[in-house]
C-alpha cells in the first residue's frame, strides 16, 4: 500500500478524517463507550419484556435513522469531494447503504404496514435484510481501515464522477437485492419461526458481525489516526451492543425492550458520526471567522505601518533638506557680496554635504527599522554620540536662545545598537525639545542632556526641556502614529522612536519637568560582551 500523500499541513490538521484525535477527545469517546455499556447493562434485566403494539413506532424509527444515514453520507461525501481520500468514499458507502437497506426492512417489517409487510413478504425477508445490512456494513467499514493509508486521488472530473456513480451503484445495489429477497422468498433462509422468534441458523449473524466488529475495533480504535476513526471505533461498539441486546439479552423477541433498546443503539451509532462531523462543522466556521477577522486586523497593520513608513520618510528628510535651503541661500548670499566670502561660502557647502549625508543615512536607518533582522548593530558608546547630536543643531540652539547643560556619566558602558537609528532618537527628541522652547514667550530657555548607567545593566538618556510641556490630558497619546499638536507636524517621530528603541530591547517615555517642560527619558541594553574596540559590527 503506498503512503498517503501529505497535503498542506494546516488542512490536514484542520480535517476530522487526518487531524488525530487529542487526549479530551480520546476521553470523551471513552466516556460515550462507557455510558453505552452502562445503559445496556441496566436495559439488560428487562431486554425479554414485551412492549406489544409499538410496530408504528418502526416507521418513526427508520424514518430517523435513514434521513440521519444519508445526511452523514452526504457530508462524508463532501469531505471526500476535499480530500479525496478513497476511505472516505468507501465510508460514505456504508452509511449509504445502511440508509438505503433500512427502507426494505421497515417496508416487509410485519404489521407495520401490512399484517406480513407489504406484498406479502413473509416472515424471512425482514431478518434476510436485517443479515445483509449487519454484515455489509462492517464489511464496508473494514474496506475503509484497509484503505486509510492509500494514496489521495488528484483533484479533477473523476472525484464529481466517483461520487455520482458511489451514490447510483448503492442505490442500484440496495434495489437488486431487495427485488431478489422479495421475489425468491423460497430461497431464504430460515432465521426465524412460525412466531418470529429467531432460529439457531440467525446466531450466524451475530457470530460472524460480532468477529468483524472486534476486528474493527482493533483496526480503528487502537491503531485509529483520526477523530473520525476514533468516533467510528464508537459506532461499532454502539452496533455490537445493539446486535447483543438483539440477539443474547432479548433472545430475538421482537419489539421486546431489549430490541427496541437495540434500535435506540442503532439510531446512537447512525447519530454519532453526524453529530461529529456538525460539532467540526460549527467550530471549523468559529476558527474560520477567527482567522479572517486576524487576517484583516493584520492587514490594517501593515497598511498602518506602511503610512508611518512614508509619513516617517518625509518627516526625517524635511529637516536636512531645509537645513540643505537654508546654508544654500546662506553661501549663495555669501558670493553675491561685492567681495564674496569665499570661506563663509564654503563653510555652507560644507554643511550642505554634510546634511545631504545625514539624510542618506536617515533613509538606511528608517528602512533598517522597517525591514526585519537587517540591522547593522555595533558597540557604540553614547556620550560621544550625544555630544555629536548636540553639536549639529548649535545653529538652532542660538537662533533659539535656548542654554544647553550636559550631566554626561563618565562610567556609561557602550551599547549595542544601530549607530544611524539612536542618532535618529536623538536628533528627534532634541529637535521637539526646540520646538517646544521657541514657542514659549518668557522665561528661561534651557535643554539639558543628561545619561546614566543604570542598575540592571541598562543605560539612560534624558533630555529635559523647559518648554511648553507635555499635551495635558494627552500624554498617552504622544507615541501614536499621527499624533501632532504642531502646525506643521507629522506626528511620527516619537513613534518611529519608540519602535527603534524597543527593537533594541529598550524603552522610551516621557514625563513632566519641574517647574515647566518635559522629560523624554530612553534606555538600551548595555553590551555584556567582551570590550573590543568601540564600532565594531557585531555578528
Ligand atoms: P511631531 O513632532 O511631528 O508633532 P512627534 O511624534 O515627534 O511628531 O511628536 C508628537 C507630539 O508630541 C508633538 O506634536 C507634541 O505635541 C508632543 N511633544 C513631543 N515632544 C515634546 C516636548 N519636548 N514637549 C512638549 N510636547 C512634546
Amino acid at each position: 500500500m503506498e503512503p498517503a500523500s501529505q497535503g498542506p499541513g494546516t488542512e490536514r490538521a484542520l480535517l476530522l478524517s487526518t487531524a488525530p484525535p487529542n487526549k479530551q477527545q480520546k476521553l470523551v469517546a471513552a466516556g460515550v463507550i462507557a455510558l453505552l455499556l452502562g445503559a445496556m447493562l441496566l436495559v439488560a434485566p428487562f431486554a425479554r419484556n414485551e412492549l406489544k403494539s409499538t410496530e408504528p413506532l418502526v416507521l418513526a424509527y427508520t424514518a430517523s435513522v435513514f434521513t440521519t444515514e444519508l445526511v452523514t453520507a452526504a457530508l462524508l461525501l463532501s469531505l471526500f469531494a476535499i480530500q479525496r481520500s478513497p476511505a472516505l468514499l468507501v465510508l460514505a458507502t456504508a452509511y449509504l447503504f445502511s440508509g438505503f437497506m433500512a427502507v426494505p426492512w421497515a417496508l416487509s417489517f410485519p404489521g407495520v404496514l401490512a399484517p406480513m409487510g407489504i406484498a406479502e413478504a413473509g416472515q424471512q425477508t425482514t431478518a434476510s435484510i436485517a443479515a445483509i445490512r449487519r454484515i455489509g456494513c462492517p464489511l464496508c467499514l473494514l474496506t475503509y481501515a484497509m484503505l486509510r493509508g492509500s494514496r489521495e486521488l488528484r483533484p479533477g472530473r473523476l472525484v464529481p464522477a466517483l461520487i455520482v456513480g458511489c451514490i447510483v451503484s448503492v442505490a442500484a445495489t440496495v434495489v437488486g437485492i431487495t427485488w431478489f429477497i422479495f421475489e425468491n422468498q423460497e430461497l431464504l433462509p430460515h432465521f426465524t419461526d412460525d412466531s418470529g422468534q429467531i432460529t439457531d441458523l440467525w446466531m450466524y449473524v451475530p457470530g460472524v458481525a460480532l468477529v468483524l466488529y472486534a476486528l474493527l475495533v482493533v483496526l480503528l480504535g487502537l491503531f485509529g489516526r483520526s477523530v473520525l476513526d476514533l468516533w467510528l471505533t464508537v459506532v461499532i461498539c454502539a452496533l455490537a451492543i445493539d446486535l447483543f441486546l438483539l440477539s443474547f439479552l432479548s433472545s430475538g423477541t421482537r419489539l421486546s425492550v431489549g430490541w427496541w433498546a437495540g434500535r435506540l443503539y442503532s439510531l446512537t451509532a447512525a447519530s454519532v458520526v453526524l453529530l461529529v462531523l456538525l460539532a467540526e462543522a460549527a467550530s471549523l466556521a468559529a476558527r474560520l471567522a477567527r482567522s479572517v477577522a486576524a487576517e484583516r486586523r493584520a492587514q490594517e497593520a501593515r497598511l498602518v505601518t506602511l503610512q508611518a513608513f512614508s509619513a516617517s520618510i518625509a518627516h526625517e528628510i524635511n529637516q536636512p533638506l531645509a537645513s540643505m535651503v537654508t546654508n544654500a541661500h546662506a553661501g549663495l548670499r555669501w558670493l553675491a557680496r561685492n567681495e564674496p566670502d569665499l570661506d563663509e561660502a564654503g563653510a555652507a557647502l560644507a554643511r550642505i554635504a554634510r546634511d545631504g549625508q545625514r539624510a542618506g543615512q536617515v533613509i538606511k536607518g528608517i528602512h533598517a527599522t522597517f525591514s526585519k533582522g537587517a540591522q547593522d548593530h555595533a558597540r557604540l558608546d553614547l556620550n560621544p554620540l550625544l555630544r555629536e547630536v548636540l553639536d549639529r543643531y548649535q545653529h538652532e540652539f542660538r537662533t533659539a536662545h535656548l542654554t544647553v547643560q550636559t550631566e554626561l556619566d563618565p562610567d556609561l558602558q557602550q551599547v549595542s545598537a544601530n549607530r544611524v537609528q539612536i542618532e535618529q532618537v536623538a536628533c528627534n527628541l532634541v529637535t521637539n525639545a526646540i520646538d517646544a522652547m521657541r514657542s514659549l514667550a518668557d522665561g528661561p530657555r534651557v535643554l539639558l542632556v543628561r545619561s546614566a548607567a543604570l542598575d540592571g545593566g541598562e543605560a539612560l538618556v534624558a533630555i529635559a526641556d523647559s518648554g511648553i510641556g507635555l499635551p495635558p490630558a494627552r500624554a498617552d497619546r504622544l507615541f501614536e502614529p499621527f499624533f501632532t499638536t504642531k502646525a506643521s507636524g507629522l506626528g511620527v517621530g516619537l513613534t518611529v522612536s519608540r519602535l527603534i528603541l524597543e527593537a533594541h530591547g529598550g524603552r522610551l517615555w516621557a514625563t513632566d519637568n519641574a517647574p515647566r517642560g518635559a522629560i523624554f527619558q530612553f534606555t538600551l541594553p548595555c553590551d555584556r560582551g567582551p570590550h573590543p574596540a568601540a564600532e565594531e559590527p557585531v555578528r
